[in-house]
């Protein structure tokens, strides 16, 4: 083997470090969300429906996706279990969603008692794949949870013709994925409903959080969604009802989450459009390397990167995936081998096929097992991914150090 000029001393062996600068970094919320704040106390009152933050907040999310009503919820997790709820998910159904997710895709699907069915994903976009959603469609399948997993929007426009040919709803979870585009459009307007958390790790935080977009602009469909937040309350301007109809949590946000939540508001955008910036160019900086598979974006969509996360081939390096992210971290580029441990259904919820203390319902309904090669590219995505942070607060220089520790440790272990 020949050794080219490109080879540097890697910093792990004792050779200068790429990043020699501290990452950018900033504040998130000031005196915008301070302001806000002191309005929401002076109302000498927290309940949103009393107040007027969680209804401003709303209403200026709904400007923003170009949609008729959302629910406000107290978490990313309640905003899909909303959303499940209105969709009419219930005791047996089936939903299809992604093997690769939060584990906040999947506590709605259960508590419904519902049966959690997983498509594979694509090996690039680590995005579901339509064609596997098709297969997995039973008579007992009621809805599609798609997961715009980093930013990144799923190829909607075949999910919603397989959804319409087969009478299905589609839930798009959001959460990791603000002013995402696909085609043009906004991710969360596309389904049925569109779920986003605004937990303190996301776009943007008020702490904890959540909402639901309600794409049918259908009334009724917003009223159901309105009362499975709010134990089947009914709370609209001096009516008030509590027709206890069904089974329905209390998700209710209150006046501080939403008043964070409208000074954050105000910030996404250029947040978004930086992540997308410095994403889209990670990508130009490290495409054509030996042994590294960037994060596709498939063209004509636009991601907003709430991470990045190549793969390594190392049929192509010398390495393995767990060198090659010890050597790049050691460059001074934190980063992670993988993202969550395994795909979701090799967690012990699914291999023991217990939700609930001392039973196996619903899973005994259908007898669903999850076995290791449900989803084998789901599977080898997480085998091989490294995956680092983007930031609105990075600057381009940190950008280009990022892409110069990648280009110089793929370059070192080259074959
Ligand atoms: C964060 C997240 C959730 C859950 O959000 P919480 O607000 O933490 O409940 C759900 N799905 C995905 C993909 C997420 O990243």
């Amino acid at each position: 083997m020949k050794e080219t000029e490109t080879r540097e001393q890697l910093a792990l062996n004792g050779g200068p470090k790429v990043k020699e600068t501290p990452f950018g970094t900033g504040k998130r919320f000031g005196f915008e969300e301070a302001k806000e704040l002191l309005e929401a106390l002076e109302q000498n009152t927290l309940f949103y429906h009393f107040g007027g933050k969680v209804k401003q907040f709303l209403s200026d999310f709904n400007d923003i996706y170009g949609v008729k009503y959302s629910v406000a919820a107290s978490s990313g997790t309640a905003a899909i279990h909303v959303a499940l709820g209105a969709a009419g998910v219930t005791v047996g159904d089936e939903v299809i969603t992604s093997p690769i997710t939060d584990q906040g895709t999947l506590v709605g699907i259960l508590y419904q008692n519902a049966i959690p069915v997983f498509a594979d994903l694509d090996p690039h976009t680590y995005n579901m794949v339509p064609a596997s959603i098709e297969a997995r469609i039973t008579p007992r399948t009621k809805a599609i949870v798609v997961v715009h997993l980093a930013g990144n929007p799923c190829d909607m426009d075949p999910i919603m013709d397989i959804a319409a040919k087969h009478g299905i709803k589609v839930i798009e979870d959001c959460a990791q994925s603000y002013l995402t585009r696909y085609k043009g459009r906004l991710a969360g307007t596309i389904g049925d409903y569109g779920c986003f958390s605004t937990n303190d790790f996301k776009h943007i935080s008020t702490g904890d959080g959540g909402m639901v977009t309600i794409n049918s602009g259908d009334e009724a469909d917003f009223r159901t969604a309105h009362a499975f937040a709010d134990k089947n309350y009914e709370r609209f301007g001096s009516t008030v009802t509590r027709d206890l109809r069904g089974l329905a949590p209390n998700y209710r946000m209150t006046e501080l989450q939403g008043a964070v939540g409208i000074a954050q508001l105000k910030k996404l955008h250029d947040i978004c459009s930086k992540r997308t910036r410095h994403g889209n160019r990670i990508t130009e900086g490290i495409t054509g390397l030996p042994g590294i598979l960037p994060h596709k974006v498939e063209a004509g969509n636009e991601s907003t990167y709430w991470f990045y996360m190549m793969r390594l081939d190392t049929a192509q390096l010398t390495c393995t995936r767990e060198e090659f992210s010890a050597a790049l971290a050691a460059e001074g580029i934190p980063n992670q081998p993988g993202y969550i441990p395994d795909v979701v259904y090799m967690q012990p919820l699914f291999q023991n096929r217990q939700a609930y203390l001392g039973s196996h319902f619903p899973f005994d309904l259908t007898g669903a097992t999850y076995e290791r090669g449900l989803c084998p590219e789901g599977e080898a995505i997480l085998q091989t991914a490294v995956r680092f942070g983007v930031s609105e607060f990075y600057t381009d220089g940190d950008v280009e150090d990022i892409i110069r520790g990648i280009r110089k440790v793929a370059e070192h272990f080259r074959k």
